[in-house]
Parts: C-alpha cells; structure tokens; sequence
C-alpha cells in the first residue's frame, strides 16, 4: 500500500510473489505512455525478475498496479495486458488492483482467473 500511496501522480506495478513462506513484493517500472490511466511492466525488468524467481524458487502469486482513482476493478486495457491468445500471460499469477481515491488506498481486489475470464473478490476496502 505504501509503495502506491508513495506513487499519486502514477500507477505503480510490480510482482507479489512468495518464498520460504514470507510474502515479498517486488516492484517493477512503469513503463505505459500514459502512466496515470495505464501499467506496462519494464520488459526487461520483468525477465529479471521471471529468472530470479527460479534461481531464488520463489512463487509468482500476483502481478499488482495501482488505480489513481475509480476503484479496483481491471480495465479493459488491464485485461489486454494480462492476456494473450484469451489465456494468461503468467498462468497461476493472480491481477491484484490496489484502488486509491485522493491518494490513499481505499480497496484493494484480487481478480483470478477461472478458465474462461478473470473473477475478482474484494480483498480489502477502507
Ligand atoms: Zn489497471
């Protein structure tokens, strides 16, 4: 939360993963023209952190950015972004949305996918 309200002026992204047990978040730049309304994670910085996963046997839980305002839910162009061919980029990977209305997170949503499109459940609202 800290990491996107540190960001009000663009969304922030990155990947939640896990290991050994302990939930790490690891931030990736964002590289969207239009870093208000969009996230594009770094290509180069998300190979890196696709290798380090596998040297360090970490787990991919999610892929999350921030909304600067108008809620959690994934934006068509999010839901562009996550997908290629109608099936995930990161298969496993869950999209969290962290939502913030003037400048502070104020939900947060967890959309997985199902099989045939992303589900989302509200993992926390202020
Ligand atoms: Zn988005």
């Amino acid at each position: 939360m800290g990491l996107a309200e540190g960001s009000p002026g663009e969304e922030v992204c990155g990947l939640l993963v896990r290991a050994g047990g302990v939930m790490d978040c690891w931030p990736v730049r964002n590289v969207a023209a239009a870093p208000t309304t969009a996230f594009e994670l770094a290509p180069l910085e998300l190979l890196a952190a696709l290798r380090r996963l596998d040297l360090e046997g970490a787990e991919l839980v999610a892929v999350y950015h921030s909304h600067l305002a108008g809620g959690a839910e994934l934006s068509p162009r999010d839901l562009a972004g996550a997908l290629v061919d109608g099936a995930p980029v990161l298969p496993g990977a869950a999209q969290l949305v962290l939502g913030l209305e003037g400048g502070r997170v104020t939900q947060v949503r967890v959309h997985r996918w199902t099989g045939s499109g992303f589900g989302s459940i509200e993992a926390w609202s202020r």
